[in-house]
């Protein structure tokens, strides 16, 4: 059987011998809790991991060591413990990893309210307040605009919050939100750089969960850490 899309992690090296790596449906349904769950997450990443009650807001918080802040309501996790394996799950939101030379690590769940919410931002200072300085970030599969048709009021709230290039249409010529677009501009007004992009539609890969295309509660994750 030839390998679909998603069949493999996307795997990334950040600065600080970071790692971070997206799932898709190859690698299960990572939501959730129990055995069988736990056994999915451990085959992606074997170190405990730190999953956070997602919310779509832009609180951060901080885990002390492997697993530490789990179930924490919050959508950003920062560390500087090695083995600890910090993760958000998504189906179309954006993930967003980053990391810097110092060590700091730092994952965050934006979809278009935590974007506005300043989620990413917040991460951003949340490593530096722990001693980054140059943060590289990495950007996950998530809902692009081919998929997104977008209310005028909203987008128009987003371009204002974010700038005009998160403006796009779909693939039926709606207008649409361009996520990926959003993050990275979030990106550089954090003053991080951004060095890697999955550039996968989460809603017409065919490989991962998407929220838009059918209210699935299963979820792919990224996940970052530091060996
Ligand atoms: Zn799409």
């Amino acid at each position: 059987m030839a390998a679909g899309v998603g069949s493999h992690p996307v795997d990334w090296e950040l600065a600080g011998g970071v790692r971070v790596r997206s799932t898709g449906w190859a690698q299960g349904d990572l939501a959730g809790s129990g055995p069988t769950v736990d056994a999915r997450r451990r085959a992606v990443v074997d170190l405990p991991w730190t999953i956070l009650q997602q919310v779509h807001g832009a609180r951060v918080v901080i885990a002390e060591g492997p697993g530490g802040a789990s179930g924490e309501a919050a959508d950003g996790a920062v560390t500087t413990a090695t083995g600890a394996a910090i993760a958000v799950l998504t189906a179309d939101c954006a993930p967003v990893a980053l990391a810097s030379p110092e060590g700091v690590l730092g994952v965050a769940h934006a979809g278009w309210r935590g974007l506005r919410a300043g989620v990413i931002e917040s991460t951003v200072q949340a490593m530096r307040r722990l001693g980054a300085t140059k943060v590289e970030a990495v950007l996950g599969p998530c809902i692009h605009p081919c998929c997104y048709p977008f209310g005028e009021d909203d987008l128009a709230g987003m371009a204002s919050r974010l700038g005009p290039q998160v403006r796009s249409v779909d693939s039926g010529g709606r207008p649409a939100l361009d996520l990926p677009a959003g993050v990275r501009s979030a990106l550089h007004a954090a003053g991080a750089t951004f060095v890697g992009d999955a550039s996968v539609c989460t809603s017409c890969s065919g490989g991962h969960w998407s929220w838009r295309s059918d209210q699935t509660p299963r979820r792919q994750a990224t996940v970052v850490w530091r060996p």
